[in-house]
């Protein structure tokens, strides 16, 4: 039992690449070369070293002590120390994980295997670690936020995105996971117990947080989303005045599903021409939102004459409802039409929960599990289309990380000694 008050130090670690294992040894020996190696690579990445609040850096970088990490059969860690403000920052070598005896090698391999589908427990027997070691790790890189590590990577925060929360379960308990995704990259992925509008401004909220800090005059333009109550009044209440649309593709999806007691010829011919009212409203640019109202009624019409005036009634007032939304997509040019790369990200993101049924008891970490299930979303280089092959979701968006191999770069941009 801990009883005494911890004392919260910042985590000043830096895990840097050496390339490989030799040239860490030959450096160990030769204080100067360590140090200036160290620099080089930092000056490489372009980050800025977290020093103490008083201290704007430009002091000189000594080394500063030295510890044996014992379970990694007695590797020698370096720490450098800030002459000015005496922060000490402690030099992770790349083949080294944080607080971990699982070498990287392993972990990348496990962590791979979990993001393709694989369950902890089979990916544990398959590279001979326990579940809960694998499930520990993937949280650990979870406590780091994804702004951050978006944004590291070059990554403008985003000013339209996606917003949507998938539903799921927490063992029995009905959970939600509040998900902002802008292209390939996952922004935020939460997790709540309720579908209130209050629940989800706050999930929503911890990227609002974590993006004004990283940039205070962050704005949002437009967010697309299913139209569900909740979401929109918490995206209403978090950006005031942003734009909310509501995804064109679940309007087609939904259509057929409020006409009732039709042949299914009438119903796929309505379904069609509604498909096209969509395609020309989009093909006129300046005058389309008033070229909407207009095809929307006549549309009504047409469904009240084909399809009797309930199914005409249920429609007119189901566009009544949405119509403002739709109208938000076309106004804006810039504002996404389709939701279709959310659903990719959430259906990815399920199929591993669902893989892992055992480890979201009531009392785990499920935020931090989350968090590090979008990381690696973000950060693997799964893209296989020509375009983009080879890529992670972070390059596919424009951005840049900082080596060729995906962990060392979950390793680095999580490292916590950058400010
Ligand atoms: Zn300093």
């Amino acid at each position: 039992m801990r009883n005494t008050a911890r004392q919260t130090r910042e985590n000043r670690t830096l895990t840097v690449d050496f390339q490989n294992e030799t040239t860490y040894f030959q450096l160990l020996s030769d204080g100067k070369a360590f140090v200036e190696f160290v620099l080089a690579f930092l000056l490489a990445l372009g980050f800025q070293l977290a020093h103490k609040a008083t201290c704007h850096g430009g002091g000189c970088l000594t080394r500063h002590s030295h510890y044996v990490r014992v379970r990694l059969g007695g590797v020698t860690i370096w720490r450098l120390q800030c002459t000015r403000c005496k922060a000490v920052f402690t030099v992770l070598p790349h083949f080294v994980l944080r607080y971990r005896s699982m070498r990287p090698d392993v972990a990348r391999d496990a962590l791979l295997a979990t993001h393709g589908g694989l369950s902890l427990e089979l990916c544990a027997m398959l590279y001979h670690i326990s579940p809960m070691a694998l499930y520990r790790l993937v949280c650990a890189f979870g406590h780091h936020s994804l702004v951050t590590v978006l944004t590291r990577c070059g990554l403008q925060l985003p000013t339209y995105f996606l917003a949507d929360e998938k539903h799921t379960y927490c063992l029995t308990t009905k959970a939600y996971l509040p998900t902002i995704v802008c292209g390939r990259v996952i922004w935020h992925l939460g997790y709540t117990e309720e579908a209130s509008a209050a629940a989800f401004t706050q999930s929503y909220g911890a990227f609002h947080r974590a993006a004004s800090q990283q940039e205070p005059s962050y704005r949002v333009k437009g967010v697309l989303t299913d139209g569900f109550d909740s979401t929109t009044k918490s995206m209403r209440t978090l950006f005031p005045g942003v734009r909310v649309g509501i995804c064109l593709r679940h309007a087609l999806l939904k259509l057929p599903k409020k006409l009732v007691a039709i042949a299914s010829p009438v119903r796929n011919a309505l379904r069609t021409q509604f498909h096209t009212l969509w395609y020309r409203a989009r093909q006129r640019k300046g005058l389309r939102v008033f070229a909407l109202g207009q095809r929307l009624r006549h549309f009504v019409d047409h469904i009240t004459a084909t399809a009797g005036p309930a199914n005409g009634e249920r429609v007119r007032r189901w566009f009544q409802d949405k119509k403002a939304g739709w109208y938000a997509v076309l106004a804006d040019p810039q504002m996404p039409v389709t939701s279709t790369l959310l659903d990719q990200a959430q259906n990815a993101v399920e199929r591993k929960l669902f893989a892992m049924k055992g480890f979201h008891h009531p009392k785990g970490s499920q935020q931090a599990f989350l968090t590090g299930l979008a990381l690696l979303y973000d950060l693997v280089p799964y893209q296989r289309r020509a375009k983009h092959a080879g890529q992670c979701g972070v390059e596919v968006e424009g951005g840049k990380v900082p080596t060729r191999d995906w962990f060392l770069n979950l390793q680095i941009l999580t490292s916590g000694g950058f400010r």
